[in-house]
């Protein structure tokens, strides 16, 4: 008989029923360290009393409106957006996927505003994730994301990673944009090389296509920037975010500069929950911590830590590990073994890390993670290794 929850997700036999900071404790109190932290969500950690206290405050005053009305909370946490960013102007929404679709819409109306509707291809890359909508799985391409779901949505024209020569000729009078995340997520934590962003804009400008941004995973402080594409010193047209913004409260966005915003004008796009005042004034909170200046090199410097301890990590343990990959605090361990075991040992040793593509775990923990507590997930990922071995 078919579960009651529909079965799409393989999902850990375990169950969580509170949180503090960095820990995820279980109903018999086994306290597990989330270097997961709900998909690169948790930016500030479990129950962080500062985000508990606004999201009560605002709940004892009011959830929704809908977009019919003016939402102050919209307007602040679109201001400190545009304030800490490239963008003039922002759009939001409940998801990743969803802020993607507006990215990909907004593109395609850009063009048409302008005289040239027959430009509306995005390009993609192989690898990459911009979320599971019949749009977004066509955007991505993945065998494992469209298998049985039908004919792909057109538009979309995925290319391999990396090559250049295949990007500069993919390039027609019906390209709309290109889409890319700075640093792949579920593809495995897969860096682009700041030059290779710095290709990628001049290209897009020397054709008059737009550059769209997919920053939900590598966003909102990850790599130690406010956003991924700041370490490449170039701005991009279009960016979509979500996950930590909201730090564990469904909100994303789409940002864009005013030029590339101007098809998008009243009835064009909407969203009924779209930053509701609820999420809005968490979004509000996690940027007032999360753009600090000081946050942000914290960041930095604990990721140095953690990427040197790692490293130690794998060369410990070289039956089990291969490397140490990512920027910041997105950091990816191949693995030799099956990654879905070493993150199951995990589970054992209580750390919790989360399977990614090409054969990684990848460790996305809260952003206000202490270096003690970064030590002890090294420790507990060299128990759960240790216990792997005695197993090959
Ligand atoms: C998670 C993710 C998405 C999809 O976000 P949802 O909130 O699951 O819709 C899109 N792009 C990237 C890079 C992601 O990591």
């Amino acid at each position: 008989m078919i579960p009651s929850v529909l079965p799409t997700y393989a999902r850990a036999p375990l169950t969580f029923v509170s949180g503090e900071g960095s820990w995820l404790v279980d109903a018999s109190d086994r306290r597990y360290l989330d270097m997961g932290g709900g998909i690169a969500v948790n930016v500030l950690g479990h129950a962080h009393p500062g985000l508990v206290k606004v999201l009560q405050e605002q709940a004892a005053k009011l959830w929704h409106t809908s977009n019919l009305y003016n939402i102050p909370n919209q307007q602040e946490l679109a201001d400190r957006l545009v304030e800490h960013t490239f963008a003039d102007t922002v759009f939001f929404t409940n998801s990743g996927t969803e802020s993607m679709e507006c990215c990909v819409k907004m593109a395609r109306k850009y063009h048409h505003a302008n005289g040239n509707p027959e430009r509306l291809d995005i390009i993609t890359f192989t690898g990459s994730f911009h979320g599971r909508s019949t749009g977004m799985i066509s955007a991505a391409q993945a065998d494992k994301l469209v298998n049985g779901f039908g004919p792909l949505s057109p538009g979309y024209v995925n290319l391999p990673f990396g090559d250049h020569d295949a990007l500069t000729a993919a390039i027609t009078d019906t390209t709309a944009a290109i889409m890319v995340e700075p640093v792949q997520g579920e593809g495995g934590i897969v860096p682009i090389p700041d030059q290779c962003l710095k290709g990628l804009r001049d290209l897009c400008d020397e054709h008059g296509i737009l550059l769209i941004f997919d920053e939900i995973q590598c966003g909102m402080g990850r790599t130690g920037k406010l956003f991924a594409h700041e370490w490449a010193g170039i701005e991009p047209d279009i960016m979509g975010i979500a996950k930590g913004i909201g730090g564990g409260f469904p909100l994303g966005a789409c940002l864009a500069t005013e030029e590339a915003a101007k098809g998008m004008v009243a009835g064009t796009h909407g969203s009924t929950y779209g930053g509701n005042p609820m999420a809005c004034a968490v979004g509000s909170a996690v940027m007032d911590t999360v753009a600090q200046p000081e946050f942000l090199a914290d960041v930095s410097r604990k990721a140095g830590h953690f990427r040197q301890a790692l490293e130690g990590l794998v060369a410990n343990h070289p039956d089990v590990f291969v490397g140490v990959r990512g920027a910041g605090l997105m950091l990816g361990v191949e693995c030799k073994v099956t990654n879905i075991d070493v993150v199951k040992a995990g589970y054992d040793a209580e750390v919790l890390t989360v399977p990614g593509g090409a054969n990684v775990i990848r460790l996305l923990p809260p952003l206000n993670i202490s270096n003690e507590e970064l030590d002890e997930a090294v420790a507990r990922l060299d128990k759960a290794a240790t216990a792997i071995e005695g197993t090959l």
